[in-house]
């Protein structure tokens, strides 16, 4: 044995002399970069309406899902500051033990009141909501069905869960008939999809999603995380939108996740759905039980966001309404974006190259839109995504459309 540890040090010196175990990192950050697909972190700092303080210099922010402005609102800001105060910035422990507090309490039942379900649960992130939620619903000997398209952490829910995965096509909805068609043979199934796509700014056909969930006795979660806040006619998501096409949407969708960090303006995550799938997930998503409570500031602000968007319906139409005449605008002048329907318009270039050159024109004409590339999008479908928030004006979209007129020639 002495001798086999003493070869193996041996060894060790040879070949790994001078060499950083993680040299490797190196060579594959290269090849992004060869390829077009290597990140840098801008710094953003201060934020006021549309506009952002990025890397020393101003510019029209068309990158932040801020939709309805809430992110500086000064009441907003009041009632996180206030939450400090009383409850500190920490809680020190997981809701089960001891971080759980009378805000949280109040943003759940809130939550619960506002999507017209019965219970509620805050997570950390929505991430953390979905990749938490997912294991707990199924697991091994059960499926899952997928939407091509869908968010990363709905991925990475579907991994953790070690359910069979079924993917389809994006929207397909004859597609995801097939393939529940096909097995019948699980212990239970569950149709996952994203339901306004967040770099393609499309919704999800809930209405056939519920009607196949019912067809074929399968669970259906849903993630609003762009859509709550900006759709339906009481800004509670595409569910509400579809609802009035048919109202057994709301009866059919098992469990609803949402976020507090884009329209709302904080950060975290919640889902909401029947009494007991929230006991449930309170007991069984790790992600709920293994990690500190939510800040009960940031509870605080997500409890006056959901306030201002009753009090004030004018945000989401307007950003609605300047996303519709902005995506005219564009498509008039040739365009593609995509099949957008939503504030979020893609402007779809393609290469990603190309993609980045005009990103970078557009910021040398004072305008932030960020190039996405693979793995964001799919490869060959690099594109640059444009978020309409409520601090967004006109002459801003004018110098938007503008620039990209020049860019083209
Ligand atoms: C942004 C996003 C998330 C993650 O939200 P966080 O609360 O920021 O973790 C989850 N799902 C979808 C569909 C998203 O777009």
């Amino acid at each position: 044995m002495r001798i086999w540890g003493l070869r193996d040090h041996w060894v060790r010196i040879c070949y790994y002399w001078n060499m950083d175990p993680l040299d490797w990192i190196d060579e594959e950050t290269a090849r992004l970069e060869a390829a077009g697909l290597l990140r840098s972190l801008p710094v953003g700092l201060r934020s006021a309406g549309g506009v952002v303080e990025i890397d020393g210099g101003s510019v029209v922010n068309f990158a932040s899902n801020d939709y309805l402005g809430l992110a500086a609102d000064p009441r907003v800001v009041a009632a996180a500051a206030e939450a400090c105060r009383e409850f500190g910035v920490g809680r020190g422990a997981s809701p089960l033990v001891s971080g759980r507090s009378t805000v949280h309490d109040a943003l759940e039942q809130r939550l619960a009141e506002f999507f017209g379900t019965e219970a509620a649960l805050l997570f950390p992130t929505s991430f953390a909501a979905n990749t938490g939620a997912i294991p707990a619903l199924v697991g091994e000997g059960d499926a899952i069905y997928a939407d091509a398209k869908n968010h990363a952490s709905i991925i990475d829910g579907c991994r953790l869960s070690h359910a069979e995965k079924h993917v389809y096509q994006h929207v397909d909805m004859a597609a995801l008939e097939k393939l529940l068609a096909e097995g019948d043979n699980y212990r239970r199934r569950l149709i996952v999809s994203d339901t306004l796509f967040s770099m393609d700014g499309d919704l999800a056909p809930l209405v056939q999603l519920a009607e196949l969930a019912e067809r074929f006795n399968a669970m259906l979660l849903v993630d609003e995380a762009h859509a709550v806040g900006v759709f339906g006619e009481r800004g509670r998501g595409v569910v509400e939108h579809f609802a009035k096409e048919d109202p057994r949407v709301l009866e059919r969708v098992s469990v609803r996740v949402g976020s507090f960090g884009k329209a709302l303006g904080s950060a975290g995550g919640f889902l909401c759905g029947k009494r007991a799938l929230v006991k449930w997930m309170a007991n069984r998503a790790r992600t709920y039980v293994f990690s500190t409570a939510h800040p009960a500031a940031l509870s605080a602000a997500a409890l006056m966001a959901l306030d201002l968007v009753d009090r004030e319906p004018g945000r989401r139409r307007g950003v609605l309404q300047m996303a519709a005449e902005l995506r005219e605008r564009l498509q008039a002048e040739g365009w593609n974006t995509g099949r957008s329907e939503s504030q979020i318009v893609p402007v779809v270039i393609g290469e990603p190259h190309q993609t980045m050159r005009i990103s970078q024109g557009l910021r040398e004409r004072g305008i932030w839109a960020p190039g996405i590339r693979p793995p964001s999008v799919p490869e060959g479908e690099s594109l640059l995504r444009l978020g309409i928030t409520a601090g967004h004006t006109e002459e801003m979209v004018d110098r938007l459309v503008g620039a990209l007129g020049e860019l083209r020639r």
